[in-house]
């Protein structure tokens, strides 16, 4: 019988345990840092990640905007949706429709947010409205004349 020849022994050293511990501590600096995740392109919203403090949405242990990624196209027209800031009606609907996994949760406080608004997977920035229950939530909070108008000033 013929043994299979070795045409790259080399590849031997990938079994050695410190470079096999070498290539683990690069994969995990390779993981994308949450923080530059929620300052960019925002994490997908899981029930297990999602938490509500002072009716403030909480993702990834910090204070996140909400909003829809993937808008709704209906008769090949795309409905821009609006961000959230507070634990609204509106995101309170979606949760008890088991709809709070279509949310993305963003630290933006310009309020600009990437969207999926082609059939590609491509995002584009967009500038997006406050929810209006939100805005509701915000005058309530701060009054009608001293209310943040920028959302840096909310978070
Ligand atoms: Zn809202």
């Amino acid at each position: 019988m013929n043994q299979p020849k070795v045409f790259f022994p080399k590849l031997d050293a990938l079994q050695f345990s410190g470079l096999k511990e070498l290539r683990e501590k690069m994969d995990a600096r390779s993981e994308p840092d949450i923080d530059i995740l929620m300052r960019s392109v925002g994490v997908s919203v899981t029930k297990d990640k999602f938490e509500i403090d002072d009716e403030i949405p909480i993702v990834e242990n910090r204070k996140a905007v909400l909003y829809i990624q993937e808008p709704k196209r209906f008769q090949g027209r795309v409905s821009v949706p609006k961000y959230h800031i507070f634990h609204c009606s509106k995101i309170k609907e979606m949760q008890e429709q088991g709809l709070y996994h279509r949310y993305h949760a963003s630290s933006r406080t310009d309020g600009k947010f990437y969207l999926k608004l082609s059939r590609t997977n491509e995002l584009s920035l967009r500038e997006l409205v406050l929810c209006k229950f939100c805005l509701s939530e915000l005058k309530k909070r701060f009054g009608w004349d001293v209310f943040p108008k920028e959302p840096e000033d909310f978070l």
